[in-house]
């Protein structure tokens, strides 16, 4: 098994621009309801009135032009002085897989587009997954990075889902897993990226890459591939396994992305002591976490991230004790959250 993968293929147009010309998706005009951010609550349903399908023609044209625009700076259909708050119809799933230790994100958007970021560490489980939620096709999958909790799962996925881009830290693994992974990827014609500024969008879901801070060696932890998803005012920030070094560089680099407050965070690292600190908490400013942690001898979660989390009122959830973690988020931000135990 080659070893020397490159992990980017040389051609491939870049998907991040096809994506982006992908019709807006219907936005909700003005609602009545004042967006209530942040706030656990009910999500709320129910397609639109025939009023409301009136505005979204006339809408729909502002917010294509709003995310075409949306490139540096981060637009879109937000707090435009007193203007309508133009916000996406539907709702947004992030499930956190229950993979045992390790993580696995299904996220899906109101137009059933799809992002897997990490597959854990189970071809089993991560197959017992796929056929429970029907995951037929992925168009973006991102692993943070490559070691074998967070990509071997990947590989059933790529092989059942053939992804249309997947998003790495560039940095080839050096085992079979990895080996096997992009042999899968090769095989269903999957377009490599290496993690930049990509801003992919997925339908009316936004998912903005973190590439990892320049000067973090060859360390897969450290080089985690961290993603920013948008909904609305509903937002998702997911950072692998980002040890203090990279944090730090991302704070100290001024990176938008990382900005809070989050409704939805994934734990770093497992609840490791090594991931989450006060000063990346108080940028990040979570609502809710989510460990994704099995039986393990590493002692994650650790003691001090969970204090960390209860000092910072974030509330928390675990997949070793809860399953598998659904967040069902609105794009006013509300969102719903169901666990399989
Ligand atoms: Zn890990």
């Amino acid at each position: 098994m080659s070893e020397k993968k490159p992990t980017r293929k040389p051609a491939g147009k870049p998907a991040a621009a096809r994506k982006a010309q992908a019709p807006a998706r219907p936005a909700a005009p003005a609602p009545r309801r004042a967006p209530a951010k942040g706030k656990k609550g009910r999500g709320r349903r129910g397609g639109p009135s025939p009023s409301d399908l009136l505005g979204l023609l006339v809408l729909g044209l502002t917010v294509s032009l709003a995310a075409c625009a949306g490139g540096g700076l981060f637009g879109g259909g937000e707090e435009e002085g007193g203007q309508a708050t133009e916000q996406p119809a539907g709702q947004l799933t992030v499930r956190f897989l229950d993979v045992g230790q390790g993580d696995a994100v299904l996220v899906r958007s109101p137009e059933g587009k799809t992002l897997l970021y990490d597959g854990g560490r189970s071809a089993e489980r991560m197959r017992a997954h796929l056929e429970t939620y029907g995951v037929d096709a992925l168009d973006l999958m991102v692993a943070s990075h490559a070691d074998a909790d967070h990509i071997a799962g990947l590989v059933p996925a790529a092989e059942r889902a053939k992804p249309r881009l997947f998003i790495n830290n560039g940095i080839a693994g050096t085992t079979q897993t990895w080996g096997r992974l992009v042999a899968a990827l090769e095989e269903a014609g999957t377009t490599f990226q290496k993690a930049n500024t990509q801003v992919i969008n997925l339908g009316s879901v936004k998912v903005r890459v973190i590439a990892p801070p320049p000067g973090m060696g060859d360390d897969q932890n450290e080089n985690s591939v961290g993603v920013r998803i948008e909904f609305g005012d509903f937002r998702a920030l997911l950072t692998g396994d980002s040890e203090k070094p990279e944090t730090e560089a991302w704070l100290a680099a001024g990176r938008p992305e990382i900005q809070g407050p989050f409704q939805l965070y994934k734990s770093i690292h497992h609840g490791a002591a090594n991931g989450d600190h006060p000063a990346w908490l108080a940028a990040v400013r979570p609502e809710n976490v989510v460990i994704g942690v099995g039986e393990n001898n590493y002692g994650h979660p650790t003691a001090s991230a969970l204090a960390l989390y209860k000092d910072n009122g974030v509330r928390v959830y675990r997949t070793d004790r809860q399953g598998t973690v659904t967040f069902t988020a609105s794009a006013d931000g509300t969102y719903t959250v169901t666990t399989d135990r």
